[in-house]
This record gives C-alpha cells, structure tokens and sequence, in this order.
C-alpha cells in the first residue's frame, strides 16, 4: 500500500465529535462519546493543559478525592481519556462554522478540521484588574493564580483582591506562606462560603478590608505600592487578583447565542439553537461552575451528541 496516499486519506477523515477544551467537561464529554464508539478528538490550546482546576492546590468537594491536588485531578483525568485511546490535538480554535452537513473548525495555524458534531467547552479565564499599573506588572508582581505563584512570596507581604470563592481560596492559602494577606474587597459583604471567611477571621496574619477599591498599582520594576480609593496606601510585594471569570466565547460568539454576561445559552442537556452544535461546563448559563458539574455537564452533552449522530 502507498503509506502517504494512506496518511493523507486519515487527515481528511471527518471527526465524529471534535471537543475544544481540555478541562473537565471537555475530557468527560470525551470519555462518553469514546465509549460509545465514536471517533473523537479534543482540541486544547495550551500544552497537555486540563482547565481551570489545575490552578487549584486543594480540591475538597470532588467525591472520592478528599483534599487531592487540582493538577494531579486534572492528570488522572487525562490519563483515564488517554487510556480509552482519545486523541488530543494541542491548538487554539479560532473559529466555527456550520456546513450543510457538519462544521469546519479553523486552528490559529489556519488549518482547518472538519467534524459532525462540535461540543465547546472552552471555561472560563480570569477578569483583570482595570487600574493603572494593571498591564505594567503583570507577572512582575501581579498574578491571577495564588497555587501557581504564591511560593515566590513567601514571608513577603500580599494583597488578594475580590469577594467570592477564589479570593477567599487564595488568601487562606497565601496566609500559611506570606508574612501578611490583605483582603480587599470592594463591598461590605463576600460572596464566598460563610466557612472560609471565618477561617480567614481567625488569622493574625489577614487583615480584611471592606469598601475599598484598587486606584493604583506602583512600584519600581515590581510592584511595591497598592493604592486604595480609601486614600490607603499598602506596601506590598504581591497582588493576587481574583475578581471573576470571563466566558471564553470568541470563537463562536457569531454561531450561538450568548446571555448577557457572555455565557452559551444551553440547557443541561447541553442542547444549543445550532444543530449538531453542544455546549458543557463554565462557558454554559448555569448556577453551579464546579469541576463536578462541569464532568455531569460533559457526559449529558456527549450524550446529546450521540443521539444527534445516531438519529442523523
Ligand atoms: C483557582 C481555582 C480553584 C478552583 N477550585 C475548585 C474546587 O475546589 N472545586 C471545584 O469543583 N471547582 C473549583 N474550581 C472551578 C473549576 O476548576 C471549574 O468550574 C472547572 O474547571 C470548569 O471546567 P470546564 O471544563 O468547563 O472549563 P475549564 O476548566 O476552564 O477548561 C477549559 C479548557 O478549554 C481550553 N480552551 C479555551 N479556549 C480554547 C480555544 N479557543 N481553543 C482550544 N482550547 C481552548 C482552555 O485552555 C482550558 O483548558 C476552581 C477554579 C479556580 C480558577
């Protein structure tokens, strides 16, 4: 046989479900679309990557993995899709859209791949502090993971700005490695769970500040002054800014409908107004954004990408 008329007869084979993202709801839907015997491959844009968890250094609310790590999750969930043979394709999609029959997925490298089904599940990334010194210290003092970056600062002095989970997350973590944590936040009252802030409460180490906005961020190369709309002034070393997630829909922000915040409008079932077009995870309205409904999100999408299939 002619191996490249071979090879080049393969590269145009048509996926059954292409999957853009690798994190939880990406490999999942992966998992139960493989099980079902379909042809699969994921599309994940940054280097053996598995989402948001892998900034996580303690995961408590996943079942059956009391206090694991995020990134050794994300691994054991890489390995379990690797095992079943899913194929993983490292590129970023910068566009879909849908044929008579399918869909062409373009790459940033401009290629362009061809699937029945598509089930997006790109998450969420980090929103970024609009103040002055923002841009300029970036990963010069500022950064948006505490799990990641936070053994640079130890015994220095931080600050973790924002109200929900994450902000809260990350000071209780930088608290066992800095010198001193402040909290800010710009309302009276957090978002994040009741526990965590008493936890937070109870250390001599984290000072709370409420009603208090980031004018400014100075410094000489690196940051060095944390500027507050109180008139505050707080010498510091780090910034960790944990002040919410942006949708990541521009590939397909001209395919499907977006609610007012930016995320895919879908039900559970992963269903959007696009034929053939699914939807899972952090990217999709919904309540809940947690590694377990993301998973839940995941297999109810592959599942509706199969009954799509075999229905077609
Ligand atoms: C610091 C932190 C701590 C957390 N702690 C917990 C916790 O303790 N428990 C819990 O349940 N949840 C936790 N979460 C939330 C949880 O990680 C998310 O809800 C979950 O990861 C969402 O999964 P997902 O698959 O929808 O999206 P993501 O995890 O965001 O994965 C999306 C993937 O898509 C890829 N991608 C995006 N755009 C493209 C593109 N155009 N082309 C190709 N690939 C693309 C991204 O690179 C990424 O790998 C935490 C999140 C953070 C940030």
């Amino acid at each position: 046989m002619n191996n490249r008329k071979y090879k080049k007869r393969e590269e145009k084979q048509m996926t059954d479900v292409l999957i853009i993202g690798s994190g939880p709801a990406g490999m999942t839907a992966a998992i139960y679309a493989k099980r079902a015997n379909l042809n699969v491959l994921i599309v994940e844009k940054e280097y053996e990557g598995t989402g948001q968890m892998a900034e996580s250094s303690r995961i408590d609310n996943y079942p059956g993995f009391y206090g694991i790590n995020g990134y050794e999750l994300g691994e054991k969930i890489r390995e379990h899709a690797e095992a079943l043979g899913i194929k993983f394709l490292e590129a970023e999609v910068t566009g879909i859209q849908k044929t008579e029959e399918s869909f062409d997925i373009t790459l940033e490298s401009g290629e362009v791949q061809s699937s029945k089904t598509v089930i997006y599940t790109a998450g969420a990334a980090h929103r970024k502090l609009a103040v002055p010194g923002s841009e300029k210290f970036e990963n010069r003092g500022i950064s948006y993971c505490a799990s990641c970056d936070g053994a640079f600062y130890h015994g220095k002095d931080v600050a973790v700005i924002g109200g929900g989970n994450s902000a809260l997350d990350d000071a209780l973590l930088l608290s066992e490695i800095c010198n001193k944590v402040y909290l800010i936040h710009r309302r009276a009252e957090f978002r994040g769970d009741a526990s965590t802030l008493a936890k937070l409460e109870q250390k001599e180490n984290v000072e709370i500040i409420r009603n208090a906005k980031v004018q400014e961020i100075t410094g000489n190369g690196k940051v060095k002054i944390l500027l507050l709309d109180t008139g505050t002034a707080l010498n510091i070393q780090g910034v960790f800014v944990a002040i919410g997630m942006i949708p990541q829909t521009e590939a397909v922000k001209k395919l499907v409908a977006l609610d007012e915040s930016g995320y895919i409008k879908a039900g559970e079932d992963g269903v959007t107004l696009v034929p053939g077009f699914f939807v899972a995870g952090d990217v999709r309205t919904k309540e809940l954004r947690q590694i377990i409904t993301a998973a839940a999100d995941g297999a109810n999408a592959a599942n509706s990408a199969i009954q799509y299939i075999i229905r077609k």
